[in-house]
């Protein structure tokens, strides 16, 4: 039987920052997970796996210029997302952070 797992630790693929889930820097909340299959013709190579695991340190440096960014209230935002995406992955292609039986 498979199921999910998702590690109490995660380290940034770019610059090897450690991001422990509940420590008090809050960097595990605000990482980048990357995880989905390539398409037909993807740059990735057909049906490839593309994963990666980023801090919010690297994110920002490596995507900032092109990230748009609209300060809000956390407690009474006045901006909401469509269709409510949670992180940069595809979740429905790729249904677990890891498949324990791969
Ligand atoms: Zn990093």
């Amino acid at each position: 039987m498979k199921h999910l797992t998702q590690p109490d630790t995660i380290v940034c693929d770019r610059c090897g920052r450690e991001m422990r889930a509940n420590a008090p820097d809050l960097e595990h909340q605000e990482r980048l997970a990357i995880r989905f299959r390539a398409g037909t013709d993807s740059v990735f190579g057909d049906g490839a796996l593309v994963e990666s695991d980023l801090c919010q340190h690297c994110v920002r440096e490596v995507l900032g210029p092109w990230l748009k960014v609209t300060p809000d209230d956390p407690r009474e935002p006045r901006h909401r997302l469509d269709g409510k995406p949670r992180r940069a992955y595809q979740e429905y292609q790729l249904p677990g952070w890891h498949d324990a039986d791969e």
